[in-house]
């Protein structure tokens, strides 16, 4: 069973690889962006940690929705309230259960990846995180390693692909050949979530 702990150190361990791969980020985001990716989770992800820190939520689905409303309101960029809905609608679907199973979580996260596509209107191979978020819900159900996988292949599925969504799209063709930033940055929030699994 997952609990808060679980969920907490699932958001410190996000903070902790974004702290490490910013400067990727943000390097994956000159090309067919505004080279700001890394800097936008950095300021988004130390936001989370420190507010976890401080008020202690109790449920897995406090500890998730208190996340992305962080997300929501220190990230500027595109990916702020992208990844802020993915937590929180996620959170929202685990209800106020003290633990949850490893099911259930898989079914509350597809929840938070269809809010994310409502919300900006990506499809798969769009070039945008869906491209690896979509991928690993789907190989939750089997394991959380299996998730991880799932998730950095369909992040680097997105080189050969053109930019539909997000200001990548503006690029056009020339969005081709480069691998998406936020595809890139979810691709680690799966594998923070792996690691947290153990
Ligand atoms: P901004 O583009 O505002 O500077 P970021 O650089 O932080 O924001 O985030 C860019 C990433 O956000 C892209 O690489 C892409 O994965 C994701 N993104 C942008 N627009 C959308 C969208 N409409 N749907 C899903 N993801 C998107
Ligand atoms: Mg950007
Ligand atoms: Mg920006």
């Amino acid at each position: 069973m997952l609990d808060a702990d679980f969920f907490r150190r699932w958001m410190t361990a996000t903070a902790v690889s974004v702290e490490h791969e910013a400067e990727r980020l943000t390097a994956l985001d000159s090309p067919i962006g505004d080279a700001d990716h890394g800097s936008n989770l950095q300021r988004g992800f130390r936001a989370v940690a420190t507010v976890l820190e401080k008020d202690e939520p109790g449920t897995p689905g406090a500890v998730l929705t208190l996340a992305g409303r962080q997300l929501i309101s220190t990230v500027g960029g595109a990916s702020g309230p992208l990844y802020g809905t993915l937590l929180r609608r996620t959170g929202k679907a685990l209800g106020d259960a003290a633990e949850v199973d490893e099911q259930e979580f898989a079914q509350a996260l597809r929840t938070g990846v269809d809010a994310v596509m409502q919300l900006g209107g990506a499809a798969p191979g769009d070039k945008t995180m869906i491209d690896a978020l979509l991928p690993a819900v789907d190989a939750l159900g089997q394991s959380f390693a299996a998730a991880r996988s799932a998730a950095e292949e369909g992040a680097q599925a997105t080189t050969p692909l053109q930019a539909r969504k997000g200001r990548a799209s503006y690029l056009g063709e020339r969005s081709i050949g480069h691998q998406d930033p936020g595809a890139t940055s979810s691709a680690l929030l799966i594998a923070a979530l792996a690691e947290t699994a153990g």
